[in-house]
């Protein structure tokens, strides 16, 4: 069974749109959260995701979108980008995103924003990071995103050790056989890559034989930036776009 795995799409539909149209044909999307926050079309990334039958979990992003303090941790741009939001966000929009629940288990996989044991906050980005989380993870594999890096941890089945892991850094198009060993997956970022490659990020995943593949897509940046700045959102967030950063 074919699944495309989505995370951080912040509300970029056309980045959205032009990943589904790459993945083609997938029996099951999956999301890792941040569907909002950034970008302009909010309520239309939510609606193709509930089109298409999406599950997933909720990003901090998400979370400020539902009302909750923590915009106060966010930097200025974010907190900026989050506050529109919320004065545009549908209400039918709001509770679907309320309705996200922090983590999900599907079969062998279990799916976050942040980390398993963190799953709203806290970013993989170091092997050290990734071997306490490998060794917490109750499922063979993870799923993460809130870092918008493609990236992968690999132990062998009982190793959890920081010299043991392999980390992979894919290129698009890149396969990995997980198959027998336990990971944690990060598809990259839909709607704001930071690998410096500014298409939109995913990864495809056949569930049956445990083989993950990255992919890319190019999308109209500049009429994602349009619509931006025509809601008035941070000048740093539409620039970034461009560059993939
Ligand atoms: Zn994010």
């Amino acid at each position: 069974m074919r699944v495309a795995v989505l995370s951080d799409i912040h509300a970029n539909i056309r980045a959205l749109d032009a990943i589904l149209a790459q993945v083609g044909s997938v029996e099951a999307v999956w999301h890792l959260g941040d569907v909002v926050g950034y970008g302009p079309e909010p309520d239309a990334v939510v609606d193709r995701l509930r089109e298409r039958g999406a599950i997933g979990v909720r990003g901090n992003h998400d979370l400020a979108a539902t009302g909750d303090d923590v915009i106060r941790d966010f930097n200025i741009d974010a907190r900026a980008a989050m506050e529109w939001t919320r004065r545009v966000i549908a209400p039918a929009t709001l509770d679907w995103l309320a309705a996200l629940p922090m983590r999900l288990t599907i079969g062998s996989y279990s799916l976050v924003h942040g980390s398993p044991r963190d799953p709203t906050w806290e970013y993989i980005v170091a092997e050290s990071v990734a071997a306490a989380n490998l060794a917490v993870l109750s499922t063979r594999y993870g799923l993460f995103g809130h870092t918008h890096l493609p990236i992968a941890y690999v132990v062998a089945d009982n190793g959890i050790a920081d010299q043991d892991i392999d980390v992979l850094t894919p290129e698009p198009g890149t396969t990995l056989a997980v198959h027998g060993r336990r990971a944690l997956i990060n598809p990259g970022s839909v709607g704001q890559p930071r690998d410096g490659d500014p298409r939109a990020s995913a990864l495809v995943l056949d569930v049956t034989s445990h083989v993950v593949t990255w992919v890319r897509a190019a999308y109209d940046v500049e009429a994602t930036q349009r619509a931006m700045r025509a809601s008035k959102l941070p000048p740093r967030g539409i620039a970034r776009l461009s560059f993939g950063i």
